[in-house]
């Protein structure tokens, strides 16, 4: 039978490390590299994995990567990418400030929409990115995004413009970069979504 006093003992030395955000989101990188779980594995160049500050308040999510993406490995570094840098930018954030990810990490072909076995193979990876990472604030981009991450069928009018409580995440929903190329009507419209963000980001990370 256990000693009774083995119950209260401290735990033992041996027990594995805690790991930080950086080793934690590294380990989980590794993995993802590796993964096969869906068609797009066999048509991809490069796991488009995220990237950016592991301790962001801000993770921004988008689609899926595009053509530039799966060539470099890397999210939104295509047009989409220099708009949203500049919308970044022009609420006070640079990108290596936050973390920037996808709904799914393999490009479709022909720039696609993803299809629904696609996003439920890959959602758990991004789940644990926003596990480790831990932001206070999830910005995201498009209806796709959205949809999926509050788990509704919702339209953009009726997401965007006010703050949405999902798990312990506070989320802006604005309109997608690429939707901003085709249409620059909505310009005005995602402005206003961002500075909100800002203000409310401002609240609830003020040591920035
Ligand atoms: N569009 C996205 O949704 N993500 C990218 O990384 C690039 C373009």
């Amino acid at each position: 039978m256990m000693q009774q006093e083995s119950l209260f003992d401290p735990v033992p030395k041996t027990a594995a490390p805690q790991r930080s955000p950086v080793e934690s989101l590294d380990h989980l990188r590794q993995t993802t590299l590796l993964c096969r779980q869906c068609r797009l594995s066999e048509t991809r160049r490069n796991v488009v994995f995220g990237e950016g500050n592991p301790q962001a308040g801000l993770f921004v999510i988008g689609e899926a990567p595009g053509a530039e993406e799966d060539a470099q490995g890397r999210p939104f570094v295509g047009r989409s990418g220099q708009l949203l840098d500049k919308i970044l930018f022009a609420i006070g954030f640079e990108r290596k400030d936050v973390y920037i990810g996808n709904i799914i990490k393999c490009r479709p072909p022909e720039n696609r929409n993803p299809l629904t076995d696609e996003i439920e193979c890959c959602k758990p990876w991004l789940m644990q990115q926003l596990d480790i990472i831990d932001p206070k604030v999830v910005l995201l981009l498009g209806r796709v995004a959205a949809n999926t991450i509050l788990e509704n069928t919702q339209s953009m009018g009726s997401m965007r413009g006010r703050i949405i409580k999902w798990n312990r995440f506070d989320c802006v929903v604005t309109y997608h970069p690429a939707a901003l190329l085709r249409n620059p009507n909505w310009k005005r419209l995602c402005w206003e979504d961002v500075q909100m963000l800002r203000a409310h980001y401002d609240k609830v990370c003020p040591n920035g």
